[in-house]
């Protein structure tokens, strides 16, 4: 009978469908990806006029699908790095002695990690609230007021050459702007420099492919609208959390 089989099947099904649990060892935790693509939390034309429904489709449905299709083959391959967390990933990536895994999963696990929080980072223009009160007044006392924060943040992203990305992180318990190139993100310590390292409570993706459709070359439009589907309910939730 098939009974086995379809009871097999059903189990790394569910895995999928649970994320946490395809990492956890099990019966079949090998046959389970290692990462799994988030829904969006909104719909993909919510963001509009801001961030318009065709590029968060591609973005969320094919960018972001294949850096985690690509973190997991790396994985897949690599039986020492199962079971681990995308946090353990990346944390684990300056001990990784092959520079082509390396360099995959600094891209990949990097991208999987970045985006995911950047979903959460985002909401429909009216959705996502105001600084908190300690989010706000941690924003005055580091940058002057949020006007004065929006225009350096603003900068920091405008001047990221290339892809990358703009992040506000807490570093040795301040607010700082920094940027990070391609899908290197504050989190990787021995990777990116320790100026840039923290802990992400806002990040901006300015790679082209996050703007291009609507924007074309310019990236200081997609910037300014950037302020109207901020989520800063979890940029709060990121920065009590530190
Ligand atoms: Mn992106």
């Amino acid at each position: 009978m098939n009974t086995p089989d379809l009871n097999r099947r059903s189990f790394v099904k569910l895995s999928l469908a649970a994320g946490a649990v395809a990492a956890a060892p099990g019966a079949f935790a090998q046959d389970a990806a290692a990462f799994t693509l988030p829904e969006l939390p909104f719909k993909p034309a919510a963001l509009e006029p801001h961030i318009d429904a065709r590029t968060m489709e591609i973005h969320h449905g094919k960018h972001h699908a294949a850096y985690v299709t690509n973190a997991n083959t790396a994985i897949a391959a690599n039986p020492s790095l199962k079971g681990k967390t995308v946090e353990e990933i990346i944390a684990t990536l300056p001990s990784i002695a092959d520079e082509a895994l390396r360099n995959t999963l600094r891209n990949n696990a990097g991208g999987h990690w970045n985006h995911a929080a950047f979903w959460q980072m985002l909401a429909p223009a009216g959705q996502g609230g105001q600084p908190s009160d300690a989010l706000a007044s941690a924003i005055k006392s580091a940058f002057g007021s949020l006007d004065d924060f929006k225009k350096l943040f603003g900068e920091a992203a405008t001047k990221r050459f290339g892809s990358g990305w703009a992040w506000l992180i807490v570093q040795n318990g301040k607010l700082k702007i920094t940027s990070t190139a391609n899908q290197d993100n504050p989190l990787m310590k021995g990777i990116v420099p320790d100026a840039d390292l923290g802990t992400p409570i806002l990040g901006l993706d300015v790679w082209e492919h996050a703007y291009y459709l609507h924007y074309q070359n310019r990236r200081p439009d997609y910037i300014a609208a950037f302020w109207n589907v901020v989520n800063w309910k979890e940029a709060a939730r990121r920065f009590e959390g530190v």
